[in-house]
């Protein structure tokens, strides 16, 4: 563990300072496919930010864990199953519809940080509103008192072409930007969570300021 992620350090310098990137990116050790034992030695290994999909391994985990551990919930949430957890979220990964963000709000007894989940690629197969929705649903989020959007959040296709990649992750990037400048209070949209094990080098180059690695990291 220690290794996997000296060796991820050392990566992530490398390609910051192969683009000039100033920020140093949170890693989020995905902890999904593997047991509470192997989350524990992630955080004696350093790891502070952890990240999980479903329901019953992000309560798990989040039992599990010291207090200082920062927990993220990275998949898609049905509606009914957001009371049964979102107040023991730290940063939702996944807000990709309004009726979502309804419940959530709804639901929320303090402010829950959210990332709005947007499908660069255009592919049917992932989750995520478009990039040419996320100024509406932005001023839509507006009414919810409850939702505070902290940024955006991606996943790539699986693909080897890495130009591609990069084109996808510089457009939400570019996306990031536009919104941060408007200074929105309910929307600072400083964030960028963008990266996983297999492509967490290009989004690094990016700009992402949080990186999801599960299998590069704790394993399968
Ligand atoms: C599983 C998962 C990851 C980590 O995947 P790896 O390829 O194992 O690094 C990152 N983000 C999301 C949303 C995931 O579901």
């Amino acid at each position: 563990m220690k290794d996997n992620l000296a060796q991820i350090n050392l990566e992530i310098n490398e390609h910051r300072e192969k683009s000039n990137i100033s920020t140093q990116p949170n890693v989020i050790a995905v902890t999904k496919y593997v047991t509470i034992e192997r989350a524990k030695e992630a955080y004696q290994a350093g790891i502070r930010h952890f990240g999980e999909n479903r329901l019953e391994g992000f309560k798990e985990k989040k039992e599990a864990l010291p207090k200082d551990a920062v927990l993220h919930f990275i998949g898609s949430l049905q509606s009914r199953k957001v009371k049964d957890v979102i107040n023991d979220v730290d940063y939702f990964h996944a807000l990709d519809r309004m009726s979502l963000a309804k419940e959530i709000n709804k639901r929320a007894e303090h402010t829950i940080s959210c990332f709005l989940q947007v499908n660069v690629s255009g592919e049917s197969s992932k989750h995520g509103i478009s990039l040419d929705e996320v100024n509406a649903f932005i001023e839509e989020i507006k009414q919810f008192e409850n939702i505070k959007i902290v940024g955006l959040m991606t996943m790539a296709p699986y693909t080897d072409d890495n130009a591609y990649i990069q084109s996808l992750f510089r457009k939400l990037r570019t996306k990031r930007d536009e919104i941060k400048k408007l200074n929105l209070e309910y929307a600072p949209c400083e964030e960028l969570s963008m990266g996983m094990s297999n492509d967490y080098p290009i989004a690094i180059e990016e700009g992402a300021t949080f990186v999801r690695i599960g299998t590069k990291l704790v394993g399968e």
